[in-house]
């Protein structure tokens, strides 16, 4: 008897402790279940925040991108109107320049005209027996030749203002080069002229219309011509032609725009060495280069060289 209630009691506790553990596991996995059922809910929301948040940015990352595209386009347009604009004004700059060039022209050539119609024609004329220049003709002005290139005993001498400066420096590097080079007579006007062509006449009668009283008659009136003398040896004339002074006025007197008007079987007058003419730098230093003498020249071809007259 005391075994079988040993037995149910035995049973009693196996039953209780198994209810108990099914109980408690029951009760765990439940609980673990809830556990569980909270967090996927958990990771629902997130996953929803994620979507939504997902969607925002991509809602903002679409109209970022329409922005871009938009500016993009503005952009595009505003740099076509640019590009229209920059050749507009690069077309307004060529027509400028054009004009410019138009205007610069036209003034060359008013300055080139205005030269020309202030250049006294007359000073590149090559004169003769038979073309005189009119008695009433005289410079417009007249510089007095300083007293130190006159010879002594000379009355003053006068020159054509604006040839003056190339006489004065063509003197000084003479003098410098060891020649005393002296004006025996500059501008004379046309009743001194006379005055010298009767003195010679009383002198040598008609044999006198060859000498210099008729041959530089003109270009004496003109002030751009000058008689010179060799101071160290007194020699005028013909004899000046025998000078050092003389080869420095034939090998230097184009840099200053003087020519020798009559040189030796010149087929017009007799020579005259001492008479020189000053026709500008331009026109001398050509007739040197091509060692032609300016009465050998055509008129017409003198005329081209007016306008370098004082240049
Ligand atoms: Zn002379």
């Amino acid at each position: 008897m005391d075994e079988k209630k040993n037995k149910i009691d035995f049973l009693t506790v196996f039953m209780s402790i198994l209810l108990t553990i099914t109980t408690a596991s029951t009760g765990w996995f439940g609980y673990r279940n809830i556990l569980l059922l909270e967090e996927n809910e958990q990771l629902l929301s997130t996953q929803k925040e994620l979507e939504e948040e997902a969607e925002v940015r991509e809602r903002a990352y679409i109209e970022a991108q329409n922005s871009i595209n938009e500016l993009n386009n503005e952009l595009r347009s505003e740099r076509e109107e640019l590009q229209i604009i920059l050749s507009e004004l690069q077309e307004e700059r060529n027509r400028n320049e054009d004009f410019e060039d138009q205007i610069r022209n036209l003034a060359g050539t008013v300055g080139t005209l205005d030269r020309l119609a202030q250049t006294d024609r007359e000073l590149l004329q090559k004169y003769s027996r038979t073309f005189f220049l009119n008695e009433n003709y005289r410079p417009a002005q007249l510089t007095q030749i300083p007293q130190r290139w006159v010879m002594p005993g000379r009355q003053d001498q006068y020159f054509l203002p604006e040839a003056w400066p190339f006489l004065e420096d063509m003197l000084k590097k003479a003098e410098r080069d060891g020649h005393d080079l002296r004006i025996i007579s500059a501008f004379r006007s046309f009743d001194e002229q006379v005055d010298l062509k009767s003195q010679f006449l009383r002198q040598y009668g008609t044999g006198a219309n060859t000498f210099s009283a008729d041959q530089g008659f003109s270009e004496h009136q003109l002030g751009t011509a000058i008689d010179i003398v060799d101071l160290k040896t007194g020699a005028t004339e013909e004899r000046f032609s025998q000078t050092e002074a003389y080869e420095w006025l034939k090998n230097n007197a184009h840099r200053y725009g003087f020519i020798l008007s009559y040189p030796p079987d010149n087929d017009y007058y007799i020579y005259e060495p001492w008479h020189w003419r000053f026709v500008g730098r331009k026109l001398a230093s050509d007739l040197n280069r091509r060692n032609m003498y300016f009465y050998d020249m055509d008129q017409r071809e003198i005329n081209t060289y007016l306008i370098y007259l004082f240049d």
